[in-house]
């Protein structure tokens, strides 16, 4: 059997380190907001080459926390991609905006520039970016758009760890970037927890303080906060991971190059451009008879996912919301996109073992 992923074989190359640290973690008793929290912000942010991290409980806490920080106006509109995962949509609704869904390129699978434009209301105060399966959006044009109109850019990057866009990380780009570190994520910890990158120490201590309460120091609420510490104990799982995290990318990378290089004309495989330089949180291929396919594959005992089934405007919970909209392009990725075996728990010879299957479908 090859798994799509295996998160306990992920984790088996830390578990010794994991075991002792955990035993001193357990020693001090300290849980939250401590000196892990404190050390791991400091290396997120280092690694990604901006000043500030804030350590937040999720992904999806993090956009909240981001789009709270700017104080838009009640009703503002925030522009985001209509096949992005659905936690991107849902931050704009809980932190009290609208979505506007804009389509995706069909050949990249990010949120097309061209289109952003029409989207537009005077209403309209931020862009939500999502580097999705961990290719960088194509910054250039949505940073025009931006500073034309004076939008606010906030990056989803919990798919895009290390990626980079013509030699610029993912998270540098916006002025909050949200990640996640959800166990499956190419930097992921042993349960629940996120990140807000960002260089503007303002918004550093605005997101500190609105994830705990409200509070500076203990018992001193300066505004309605909110609950949303990174646990101590996860903080120090993914201290403990970072300097992998680049071996895990070359890792992904090097058995997506094996997809690119050997799969037959069949499959329409994700481009490759020299300004991008993708991590494959998620490689997808898609195929008009997706469904047969990922069948055929499972009998092969050879496991595979769809990101995403669903089109976010086709999901009961967007019925309110985006029913009567129409998004063919994110439908028609929805619809045939396959995400293949990816993750630092495959060899090389897993990954010849899918294309050989694929091959002869
Ligand atoms: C995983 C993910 C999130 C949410 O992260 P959680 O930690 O699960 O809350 C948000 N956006 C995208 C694109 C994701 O893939």
């Amino acid at each position: 059997m090859i798994p799509y992923d295996n998160l306990s074989k992920v984790n088996e190359p830390y578990s010794l380190i994991f075991q002792s640290r955990f035993n001193k973690f357990l020693e001090k008793g300290w849980y939250i907001l401590g000196d892990e929290v404190k050390k791991f912000q400091e290396d997120f942010a280092r690694y990604n080459q901006m000043n500030y991290c804030v350590g937040v409980a999720n992904g999806l806490d993090a956009l909240i926390l981001a789009i709270w920080a700017l104080h838009l106006p009640k009703g503002s509109e925030i522009i985001v991609p209509s096949n992005t995962y659905i936690a991107s949509i849902i931050s704009i609704i809980h932190a009290g905006h609208k979505p506007v869904l804009v389509e995706p390129d069909i050949t990249t699978y990010n949120i097309d520039p061209t289109k952003i434009e029409a989207a537009i209301t005077p209403k309209t105060k931020a862009i939500m970016v999502v580097h999705l399966y961990g290719k960088c959006c194509e910054m250039d044009p949505i940073l025009e758009i931006a500073d034309k109109h004076g939008f606010h850019i906030i990056e989803d990057c919990a798919q895009s760890h290390g990626a980079k866009y013509k030699g610029r990380m993912a998270g540098t780009f916006g002025i909050m970037s949200g990640f996640s570190f959800y166990p499956s994520k190419s930097l992921g910890a042993l349960g629940d927890a996120g990140a807000v990158v960002t260089n503007d120490p303002v918004l550093c201590e605005e997101l500190k303080m609105i994830r705990n309460y409200g509070s500076h120091g203990k018992y001193y609420n300066e505004v309605v906060g909110y609950n949303s510490r990174l646990d101590e104990v996860q903080a120090l799982f993914l201290e403990i991971k970072l300097p992998y995290l680049d071996k895990i990318n070359e890792h992904k990378r090097k058995l997506a190059s094996m997809y690119l290089e050997q799969l037959k004309d069949d499959f329409i495989l994700p481009v490759v451009h020299p300004d991008y330089f993708d991590v494959y949180h998620i490689f997808n291929i898609r195929h008009p008879r997706r469904d047969a396919l990922k069948e055929y594959l499972l009998k092969l005992n050879i496991g595979t996912e769809i990101h995403y089934p669903v089109a976010p405007n086709k999901q009961k919970a967007m019925a309110h919301l985006l029913a009567k909209s129409s998004f063919p392009i994110a439908e028609e990725i929805h619809a045939t996109t396959l995400s293949l075996p990816c993750s630092s728990c495959h060899s090389e010879s897993d990954i010849q073992m899918v294309i050989e299957a694929l091959n002869a479908f």
